[in-house]
């Protein structure tokens, strides 16, 4: 395949964007070459401005979940964009997809919207300390919330993609605050809230991992976490901007059955847009200003096109009982020609999944946490990444990335995949 004007584009980029691009996961740093530059996306297809055509394996990092132009979302978008496009005034729309929202979700009275996951999850943790009254939170390694300071320790993802999980510029004061915990590691979490008693806010958590790999809980995790923050006076935040609205209707605390107190989305949400939300029961929610003394807000927050957009998603997502199911059966078919091919051709691997998120480690251990998601072998993931493009299939650049798997992909284009990840470990 040839980059050639993607390649002209990115050099021009890079004079007046740093490295080229506006979110660093993007440039190819961790695997080399050039970052491709899209035209458009159909469906499961990228369109890319050399004219390359690619089974799209990322959907702008996971909104995508009914494929690229979903056409009730464009729709929804064209119609509100005449009408207006931004008035920082209420709107009907606002509170037609909150209560859409509320009914999908559970445990949940209050929605407040705002325009990315970072601010969702910067807003829960603002939101918690008021409530409680205490400064500290709980974060784990691996985890990523966002590119608000006190999220930079540690994140996963980006962050640790370009080697700075603590970047300059958030400040050590900032930084004590956020208390690191292992991921799946329940007496790490005890143990840290008895050597901080009374004085931990929250535990933040993205309930099935994504951003360094897909991890999801071991068995009692999320319910051992539960426990301890109801001992602990400690409210449980699930940042679910992966996983809401796409492992299940309710997202993961319906999955698991567990009770979170503030749920973060992001991502599925916003059809595309840009929108995050955060969410709780009243009692929490009503301590936001206007009505208690946690201050938030946004200028575009409730935009009218990013409600168009998230509410014509929620409503075929809610209309569509079956959507999930057919999702995890999609992946789980992947999943399985993986497995065939990796193992005939004597590849040391993990795959990991849960319903449409699936990740391939380039290591035969079990990948449980941060620590072990990093001796995946980089420069295999690296071969298998440029080899995947040649076949037209893209993946994240990155080896700590979770593919998002869409309803608009065929089981052509699954079958395709499978037998391009055969030829490529052939030649590992
Ligand atoms: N939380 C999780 C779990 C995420 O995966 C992300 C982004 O990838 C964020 C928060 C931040 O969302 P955004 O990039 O919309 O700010």
């Amino acid at each position: 395949m040839l980059y050639q004007r993607s390649s002209q584009l990115f050099a021009e980029a890079e004079k007046v964007i740093p490295g080229g691009v506006n979110s660093p996961v993007r440039a190819f740093k961790a695997v080399g070459g050039t970052p491709i530059f899209v035209k458009s996306a159909k469906g499961a297809y990228l369109y890319d401005e050399d004219g390359n055509k690619f089974i799209d394996y990322i959907n702008s990092w996971g909104p995508m979940i009914l494929g690229h132009a979903f056409q009730p979302v464009v729709d929804a978008v064209i119609e509100k964009a005449k009408l207006g496009t931004s008035f920082g005034m209420p709107t009907e729309l606002e509170t037609q997809i909150a209560a859409l929202a509320v009914s999908m979700v559970p445990n949940i009275d209050k929605i407040r919207f705002v325009n990315s996951g970072t601010e969702a999850c910067m807003s829960a943790i603002r939101l918690a300390r008021g409530f409680t009254k205490k400064d500290k939170f709980i974060k784990f390694a691996g985890c990523y919330h966002g590119h608000s300071d006190s999220f930079l320790i540690q994140a996963g993802s980006g962050a640790v993609t370009f080697g700075t999980p603590n970047s300059p510029g958030v400040t050590a004061g900032t930084a004590k605050d956020t208390l690191l915990a292992k991921y799946n590691d329940l007496d790490n979490v005890a143990a840290l809230i008895e050597a901080n008693k009374n004085e931990i806010a929250a535990i933040i958590i993205e309930p099935v991992a994504g951003n360094m790999g897909c991890i999801p809980p071991k068995k009692g995790f999320l319910e051992g976490l539960r426990q301890l923050c109801t001992d602990n006076d400690i409210l449980l935040i699930f940042d679910e901007v992966m996983t809401g609205f796409r492992l299940a209707r309710g997202g993961v605390q319906e999955l698991f059955n567990i009770k979170a107190d503030i749920v973060c989305f992001g991502k599925v949400i916003g059809g595309g847009l840009p929108v995050g939300a955060f969410a709780s029961r009243n009692e929490i929610m009503n301590h936001l200003a206007p009505l208690g003394p946690v201050y938030q807000g946004g200028t575009l927050s409730g935009n009218p096109l990013a409600m168009a957009a998230g509410l014509a998603m929620l409503l075929a997502l809610d209309n569509d009982r079956a959507i999930f199911k057919r999702l995890e059966e999609k992946t789980a078919y992947l999943e399985s020609g993986f497995n065939k091919v990796l193992k005939e051709n004597k590849v040391d691997y993990t795959i990991n999944r849960i319903g449409s998120m699936i990740s391939i480690h380039f290591d035969a251990n079990p990948v449980v946490d941060f620590q072990s998601a990093a001796k995946g072998d980089n420069e295999t993931f690296k071969k298998f990444f440029h080899g995947m493009l040649q076949e037209g299939i893209y993946i994240a650049p990155s080896s700590y990335e979770t593919w998002f798997i869409t309803d608009a992909l065929t089981y052509e284009d699954l079958d395709y995949t499978i037998q391009a990840v055969d030829t490529i470990s052939k030649k590992f």
